[in-house]
């Protein structure tokens, strides 16, 4: 029986019996072993002799070393699986198949998050689920807020997330459309142009009493609807549905339809400056689109009302709307309202800053794409508010990148490690331990730094390996410490570190985010930089490349000499 098979049935003992208070049985690792290496089964014969063995060397470990023999040997054994790769969506209502048409409606006002992702995420599963479309649509309606940059931050995150739409626009487009339809509900009644001042304006909305423009007749409002164009000025008029201002749902006391904004729009510049609010804007165009489906977060619950009275007086198809919770994290507002003032203020250093939930940011960590479709999915369908824990997110994505990324060593607070009759002055190590991903060649010449940590808890006399060199005895301790090499023998037992040689490393910033708020505050300690030595191997890697430092964690290259951390 080779090597290799004899060490994955001891992680497979191992991580039962670590499981099971360090004992573990021959009939638990069986179907276990044949679970990863179905080749097995042919050959059980042989193989059961082979578990016993092992088991019997497992049972006679403490369970302490048991652990930290897992730690070192198997880390991949000890990643939590999340308990669904994927949870279906539920079906629709009112779904036809080849029918169904869904819309992914950001406004550009700043930078895509994870928020976006969920969005957009549920949007083309549905489309696809159906064998229908998706449109993705920017909301663009307010020039105060919107700029060209957002458009394509937008957009790079949708691709970057593997979104595919079938069909791209621009709210700001139909301005034409939606001023011909401001004229038909004016025109019909349903809407008015209010001159009043906003403190009335909310007052009486407050109040529930009707506004006194409200009795003005139609030549009056289409009079103001044309001078809306020219002669008023922002906030001197606006356009509101004549609603129901006794309504118990405050979005139905006459609200705003349309407001005037000198602001120039990215796209358009000055052409326009009478800008449809959310509601006007996003009924009429899903209307138009084609929608059959609309989904948006909770918050907007109470303006579904207003979203199907509009398309109603206008005698519109009504999309259905449908609502699903926000995606927010503990400690981690998803929100651009909340995002951008920390990059304004300089709180964060861009809107790539790794302690962000923007898509930029997500990548620059070493969030894959992929990780983020399958936390979006496994998030139940509901509309009570989900604060997912990140972690579920970092397994998802550790699951991903466990078998791309190259194994480096890296160690913090070296301290110097002298073994005194080294005999190699070079080994070549495997980039994987499964995967066949290369090596590389490691010079040395018996001096190496090891970490601190681990430096700490060493006495002299003390056994410990060198991973993929030899075990070594601790023979002084002090400035630097002293060893000299014993054998090479398997000791599952003792100690194994992770080394750089010292005549040949990298200096490297590990980037380190904390969560983000604490009690609503921002957290002033929310970035952690740490400095750390690696393999020179490090610098031939790309930037972007995803690296497992072996005991410590996984860290995405960001520079040329400065890592991300990812998770561990
Ligand atoms: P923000 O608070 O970030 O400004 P928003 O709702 O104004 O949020 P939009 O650009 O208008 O942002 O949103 C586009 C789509 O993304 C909408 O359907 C919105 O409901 C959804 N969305 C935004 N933030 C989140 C979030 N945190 N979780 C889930 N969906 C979100
Ligand atoms: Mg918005």
């Amino acid at each position: 029986m080779d090597d290799a098979i004899r060490k994955t049935i001891r992680g497979i003992a191992l991580l039962n019996a670590s499981e099971h208070g360090g004992k573990t049985r021959n009939d638990s690792i069986i179907s276990k072993v044949i679970g990863v290496k179905p080749e097995l089964r042919e050959k059980i014969k042989d193989v059961i002799p082979v578990i016993s063995e092992v088991v019997n060397e497992v049972n006679t470990i403490p369970l302490s070393m048991q652990k930290s023999e897992l730690e070192t040997s198997f880390p991949e054994l000890l990643i939590i699986k999340p308990k669904q790769d994927r949870v279906g969506l539920p079906h629709l209502n009112d779904a036809e198949q080849g029918k169904v048409i869904t819309r992914f409606p950001p406004e550009p006002n700043g930078y895509p998050h994870i928020g976006h992702a969920k969005a957009a995420i549920i949007d083309e599963e549905y489309a696809r689920m159906y064998g229908g479309k998706l449109i993705f649509r920017f909301d663009d309606t307010n020039p105060e807020n919107e700029r060209l940059e957002y458009y394509a931050a937008i957009k790079v995150g949708l691709d970057w997330l593997g979104v595919k739409y079938d069909h791209v626009k621009n709210t700001s487009d139909d301005i034409e459309l939606i001023y011909k339809k401001a004229e038909e509900i004016i025109q019909s009644g349903d809407a008015y142009v209010c001159t009043c001042n906003k403190e009335t304006i909310s007052k009486n909305r407050r109040e529930m009493v009707a506004c006194k423009c409200s009795f003005g007749d139609l030549s009056q409002n289409m009079k103001r609807w044309k001078n809306m164009f020219e002669k008023y000025k922002p906030g001197e008029a606006i356009v509101r549905l004549r609603g129901d201002i006794h309504s118990e749902n405050t979005a139905m006391r006459d609200p705003t339809l349309l407001r005037i904004i000198d602001e120039s729009h990215p796209l358009h510049k000055n052409k326009y400056r009478v800008w449809p609010n959310y509601d006007f804007a996003v009924s009429i165009e899903d209307s138009v689109d084609g929608v059959t489906h609309a989904f948006r977060t909770k918050e907007y619950e109470l303006r579904n009302e207003l979203y199907y009275t509009i398309l109603d007086k206008l005698k519109m198809r009504k999309p259905k709307v449908l609502e699903f919770s926000r995606l927010e994290f503990d400690g981690m507002p998803v929100s651009k309202r909340i995002l951008k003032p920390l990059v304004q203020e300089g709180k964060v250093s861009g809107y790539d800053d790794p302690r962000l939930p923007t898509l930029e940011a997500m990548r620059r960590r070493g969030i894959v794409p992929e990780a983020i479709r399958k936390f979006v999915l496994s998030l139940s369908f509901t509309k009570s508010d989900t604060l997912a824990p990140f972690e579920t997110l970092e397994s998802f994505n550790r699951k991903i990148i466990d078998s791309t990324s190259i194994r480096l060593f890296l160690v913090m607070d070296p301290v110097k490690l002298i073994v005194k009759n080294n005999n190699l002055t070079e080994i070549e190590i495997s980039n994987h331990p499964q995967k066949n991903m290369g090596k590389r060649k490691i010079q040395l010449d018996g001096s190496f730094y090891i970490a601190g940590n681990d430096a700490e808890s060493l006495k002299v006399g003390d056994e410990i390996r060198l991973l993929e060199l030899y075990n070594i005895k601790i023979t002084r301790l002090g400035s630097h410490i002293e060893a000299e090499i014993t054998d090479n023998d398997f000791k599952p037992e003792i100690p194994k570190l992770q080394w750089i040689p010292s005549q040949n490393s990298a200096k490297i910033e590990v980037l380190i985010p904390k969560v983000l708020f604490v009690n609503e505050q921002f957290n002033e300690k929310s970035l952690d930089i740490k400095q750390a030595l690696t393999e020179p191997y490090y610098l031939e890697l790309n930037v972007g490349t995803e690296i497992q430092f072996v005991r410590y964690g996984y860290c995405r290259k960001d520079s040329a000499n400065q890592v991300i951390y990812t998770h561990k």
